[in-house]
């Protein structure tokens, strides 16, 4: 019998620590046989025409092609006449939604010993439509827009998600009191959709007291799901409760079930090309990607083999307090696979 031919995903080990992380990564899917080819593409030193940016045109070809990636940290050139890089992608790929699963690591000692959450945030519009103006001197306007398209398309991700993950409860967090058209309409598609799932908890949560109940204990929440701006600012919220932005993962969601999954952090110049950075949050999106891509087995097994090496302390990089560079590390989750 011949083995299943691999599954191809697109790899941009990015800028900075990301090209040594991304090394860790596929070291790391090498030794526990996860049955992946990497395409490579690297960020380019001019700017493409055909995207208007950085970021080459095969290398988006790519993403769509393979319809799952993971993606290093980009530092963002300093310049005029050109889009940033994380805008093109979300723009290009049309990624919809930010997931963001956030749970305690054990051995790594923070305030909190049983988050196990999941934020999803709507990436498209909100605030974040970029449609602002000057009325008169002095007096500003920024439109927020919010579209049933859009809303509907990032709850149905949020209940599909709940379902497909075993979790119980999905949060619609808004302030629906206040922004009564924007927020309302948000609530009215999170309803909708939570009628056609009537085996997940559905709850609506004013942003305000969701961020109370996160402080006080993170452990009532399960899956959220909320409008671009709440999402920015709870999904980091949500870091900070398990270790910081070098811990968490993430991956956003795109048209036609695109994944790119991607490290929150930035490239973390201070530290590039020292062996030194931590390269836990890039493998923690990889698992998310595997997810997506359904090979929970090689997820849980990758997963268990981090957290091992982590609770078990004897080799951890300098951020957690450890002595270890990135190749030490890395060995020993290969150890632990
Ligand atoms: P940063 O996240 O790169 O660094 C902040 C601090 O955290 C630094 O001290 C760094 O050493 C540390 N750090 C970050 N990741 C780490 C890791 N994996 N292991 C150990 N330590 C780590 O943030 P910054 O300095 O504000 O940004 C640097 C560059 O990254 C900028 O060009 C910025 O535009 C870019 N950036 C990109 C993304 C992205 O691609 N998604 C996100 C944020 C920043």
């Amino acid at each position: 019998s011949s083995a299943p031919s691999p599954i191809k995903a697109t790899l941009f080990p990015g800028d900075g620590i990301g090209p040594e992380i991304a090394v860790s990564v596929k070291q790391v899917f090498q030794a526990a046989e996860v049955p992946i080819e990497w395409e490579e593409h690297y960020v380019g030193d001019q700017i493409d025409p055909r995207t208007q940016s950085f970021l080459t045109w095969e290398s988006l070809e790519s993403v769509r092609r393979n319809r799952v990636g993971l993606k290093g940290p980009m530092a963002t050139p300093v310049g005029k006449g050109h889009r940033s890089l994380n805008l093109t992608l979300r723009k290009e790929l049309n990624l919809y939604a930010n997931v963001r699963p956030c749970y305690s690591l054990p051995g790594y000692k923070t305030r909190y010993d049983n988050v196990n959450l999941v934020t999803i945030r709507e990436n498209t519009e909100g605030e974040y439509s970029g449609l602002e103006h000057q009325v008169v001197r002095g007096v500003v306007e920024s439109l927020k827009i919010i579209t049933r398209q859009a809303s509907l398309r990032v709850a149905e991700y949020a209940f599909h998600y709940a379902k497909t993950h075993g979790r119980e409860r999905v949060s619609a967090i808004h302030k629906a009191n206040i922004m009564q058209k924007t927020d309302g309409l948000f609530l009215k598609c999170c309803r909708e959709v939570a009628e056609k799932y009537p085996e997940i908890t559905y709850e609506e949560v004013v942003i305000d007291n969701c961020c109370m109940m996160l402080v006080k204990n993170p452990a009532l929440f399960d899956v959220l799901v909320m409008p671009n701006l709440y999402g920015d600012i709870i999904s980091d919220l949500c870091a900070g409760l398990v270790g910081g932005l070098g811990l968490t993962a993430s991956c956003n969601i795109g048209e036609a079930g695109i994944a790119l999954a991607e490290a929150v952090h930035g490239s973390a110049p201070d530290i590039a090309g020292k062996n030194l950075a931590n390269p836990t949050a890039l493998l923690l999106s990889a698992v998310t990607m595997l997810r997506h891509l359904e090979l929970y087995d090689k997820a849980e097994l990758i997963q268990d083999a981090i957290l091992n090496t982590i609770a078990e302390g004897k080799y951890r990089t300098a951020d957690l307090g450890g002595s270890s560079s990135t190749t030490d590390f890395t060995k020993a989750i290969c150890g632990h696979l």
